[in-house]
């Protein structure tokens, strides 16, 4: 996608500060951070939300689990916890229509959200 900002960072057009990459994601620090820890993970496909996951890219989501809890482990919030937010949509408050998990934490988190 030629005008997406996260394409634009994983092509390294938009610098930002690298947390983990491998071939298939990116986790990068989010520009204005929620709490202590906010990185966000992306695939380097581009999917643009949830709704449009296809089978295909299930194997990539499963990954993209799996790396979230090797973050935490590296970012120093796995024991205490953190929470994965996945907004979709204009009503679930999804800003950049390029897929990405929120990965929070560093202090108690408020729920539910409002
Ligand atoms: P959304 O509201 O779409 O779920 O979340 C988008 C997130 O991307 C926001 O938390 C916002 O701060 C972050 N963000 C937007 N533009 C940039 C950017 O250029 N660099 C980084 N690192 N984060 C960004
Ligand atoms: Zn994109």
């Amino acid at each position: 996608m030629e005008d997406c900002i996260f394409c634009k960072i994983i092509k390294g057009e938009i610098p930002c500060k690298k947390i983990y990459e491998d071939d298939m994601v990116l986790g990068f620090e989010d520009i204005n951070p929620t709490a202590p820890i906010h990185v966000l993970l992306i695939p380097k496909k581009h999917i643009k939300d949830i709704n449009e996951i296809a089978n295909e890219d299930l194997n990539l989501m499963a990954h993209s689990l799996g790396v979230i809890k090797d973050i935490a482990k590296q970012m120093n919030i796995k024991e205490n916890g953190y929470r994965v937010v996945l907004n979709c949509g204009k009503d679930g408050g999804q800003e950049v229509p390029h897929i990405h998990f929120h990965i929070i934490g560093g202090r108690k988190l408020n729920w539910p959200p409002g």
